[in-house]
């Protein structure tokens, strides 16, 4: 039985996680808390792994497909505001974990410093973003990192500067449990021409990725040299449906879920079409979205 004295306002059982994501699917949290400060956080990290529970961060969601269920041990959220702050100095521009991209990328363009633009319409946390190098039109958010503050499995804070910082297509080497803050240098630009940029980026993503539904981004990542959308494509999988579960007709790297999909829908097509995909065009596809 685990102990959470101490605890007891804060840690709640049983949380459904559904609505925590974008995909809205999936079962409860064996444990679920949104501590209100890095103290309470810390605590709750050390409290874990002294009770050996598994602890993950939940950012937004948008990159997670949860199973129906549910996820064992303790799921945290960084939803306060003291791990939302964005502090500017100069082009240097240091922002909370659980800050929301979106939010970085307008404040950034309108004090006129350029990079983040590209990412404009990407859903998310910061922590989330860097966890999985979060990109878009040939850039993405490692490039512009210059050091991330991250907490160990045992409660250790740790601050981890570029040399040690390691981006890849849609992977980091920051693994740690926690990703509580980072610093972005900037490069200083008009902000009406950043503006204008960040337009024309929205415009694209709104023509290219469906809008106003219930899903994840990329379902599975670029295999080297070719696109997986594409691929799905050739292979005539667009509007394949499993239960309430649809390939996007708008972008078939993605997966719609419709009214009473469930976590299971989704999972089994994404079998089928990773199936398909090999055996048609023989390119084994790898996941992009986690599932959990
Ligand atoms: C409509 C739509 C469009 C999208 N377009 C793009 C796109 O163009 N390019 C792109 O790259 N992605 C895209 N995505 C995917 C998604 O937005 C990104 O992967 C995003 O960065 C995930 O952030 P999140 O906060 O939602 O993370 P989550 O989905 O909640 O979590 C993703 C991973 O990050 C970890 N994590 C989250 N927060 C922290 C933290 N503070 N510390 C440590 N680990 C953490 C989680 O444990 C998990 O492993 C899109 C998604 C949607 C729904």
């Amino acid at each position: 039985m685990v102990s959470w004295t101490g605890f007891e306002k804060i840690v709640r059982q049983g949380e459904p996680l559904a609505m925590h994501t974008w995909f809205q699917l999936g079962g409860p949290a064996e444990y679920f808390a949104e501590p209100e400060n890095a103290d309470q956080l810390i605590a709750l990290l050390k409290r874990s792994h002294e009770e050996n529970v598994e602890v993950r961060l939940l950012g937004q969601g948008s990159n997670v497909l949860i199973r129906d269920e549910g996820v064992s041990g303790l799921i945290l959220r960084l939803t306060s505001t003291e791990f939302g702050k964005i502090e500017i100095d100069g082009q240097q521009v240091t922002v909370g974990g659980g800050a929301n991209l979106g939010h970085l990328v307008t404040t950034s363009v309108h004090r006129g410093l350029a990079g983040m633009e590209m990412l404009v319409g990407i859903p998310g946390t910061i922590g989330g973003a860097l966890h999985g190098n979060t990109g878009a039109h040939g850039g993405d958010i490692g490039q512009w990192t210059a050091s991330a503050t991250v907490i160990t499995a045992a409660g250790e804070t740790i601050e981890r500067l570029r040399d040690d910082l390691v981006f890849g297509y849609r992977e980091s080497s920051l693994d740690e449990p926690v990703i509580l803050a980072a610093t972005f240098v900037l490069e200083e630009d008009d902000p009406r021409e950043l503006a204008k940029r960040m337009q024309k980026q929205w415009i694209l993503k709104r023509a290219n990725q469906p809008m106003g539904h219930q899903c994840a981004g990329c379902i599975f990542k670029n295999p080297r040299g070719t696109s997986a959308g594409e691929l799905i494509e050739k292979c005539g999988l667009k509007g394949t449906r499993i239960g309430g579960a649809v390939v996007s007709e708008r972008h078939a790297n993605f997966i719609v879920a419709e009214p009473n999909c469930t976590s299971q829908d989704v999972q089994r097509l994404i079998d089928l079409v990773r199936s398909q995909v090999n055996d048609r065009m023989e390119v084994q596809m790898e996941l992009e979205v986690e599932i959990w």
